[in-house]
């Protein structure tokens, strides 16, 4: 079996995936593999699998498919996987970090000590607790999110159209979650139901002076209505650590916003999950290997 490491993974990986058969980040070689690992930089549209005339196998090291043609794949049979779960602690971390830091006055606060300022007085602090925070998605990542913000004393609503109960959120539907949060949270994949599902007008329906955190895609949410919410303060602020492309062009809306919190897509890429999307990895390949032997 031969096996292309199109992105970066655990360095460990390669090392491991030896005993599969040959091992190579030599992307020209993409007709003869059988196997493509890649995370979310390669995207393997429909040129891409054309290309690879012997693939069989996409494992992509993460959630989100938004960059694998997966109809088309499949329609050539080649088998396409993602690591499903490996993920969810990491990006539940990263959004706790986003929602906490608005009521902490964090970002504001190192930025003006950088600048030898000191904005004890300026920076008003809020709490998290008592507050109620909207999951829009409530699947791997939401729960884990949802595990961590009850512990801090929020109460949690969320939406999820396929899930008839929820062990730790109290489901509601869409009108009634924006209504009620103060703190809204994405987790959803992108698909055509969620594409620019934060806009003008679901923002309208939000309660003033809403945040609203994105973890999921950037594309999720209407940047050109996000910024015009963040200067009338709609919405108090807008934490995000995904984008329209990676990384944003120079000419981002989002970069001259107020009260926008930013990170560069740093959700899935913790050590830790590095290592388990790493071992997820080995098992879906056992698998494939035994199935095709
Ligand atoms: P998941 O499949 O476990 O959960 C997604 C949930 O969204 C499902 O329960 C589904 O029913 C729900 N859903 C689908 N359409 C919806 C809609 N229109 N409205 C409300 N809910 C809807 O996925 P997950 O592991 O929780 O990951 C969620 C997303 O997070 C991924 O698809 C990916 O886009 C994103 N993600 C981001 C990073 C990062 O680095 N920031 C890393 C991993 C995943």
């Amino acid at each position: 079996m031969k096996i292309l490491i199109s992105d970066a993974f655990d360095p460990s990986l390669p090392g491991r995936l030896e005993a599969f058969g040959e091992v190579t980040e030599d992307k020209d070689r993409l007709p003869e593999m059988d196997v493509v690992l890649i995370r979310s930089k390669t995207k393997c549209m429909s040129d891409y699998i054309d290309r690879a005339k012997s693939l069989r196998l996409i494992v992509r090291g993460g959630v989100g498919l938004d960059n694998v043609d997966v109809d088309y794949a499949r329609s050539k049979g080649v088998q396409v996987f993602n690591t499903a779960s490996a993920s969810a602690v990491a990006v539940a971390e990263i959004a706790f970090a986003l929602m906490i830091a608005v009521p902490t006055r964090l970002a504001e606060g190192h930025i003006g000590m950088m600048d030898k300022q000191w904005l004890k007085k300026q920076l008003k602090r809020t709490e998290l607790m008592g507050k109620t925070l909207g999951l829009i998605g409530a699947g791997n990542i939401g729960t884990e999110l949802a595990m961590r913000a009850q512990a801090f004393g929020m109460r949690v609503l969320a939406f999820d159209p396929v899930l008839k109960q929820h062990e730790c959120a109290e489901l509601v539907d869409r009108d009634t979650l924006f209504a009620q949060s103060d703190y809204i949270s994405l987790h959803v994949p992108l698909i055509d139901s969620t594409r620019g599902m934060i806009n003008a007008e679901t923002i309208a329906q939000m309660k003033d002076g809403v945040v609203v955190v994105n973890t999921a895609r950037g594309k999720c949410v209407v940047e050109e209505d996000m910024v015009t919410a963040l200067e009338s303060g709609k919405v108090r602020a807008y934490a995000t650590d995904v984008w329209y492309s990676d990384p944003p062009p120079d000419d981002c809306p989002l970069f001259g916003a107020p009260n926008v919190i930013m990170t560069p897509h740093l959700g899935a890429s913790s050590k830790e999950n590095m290592l388990r999307i790493g071992d997820v990895v080995i098992d879906i390949l056992t698998d494939f290997s035994d199935r095709t032997a």
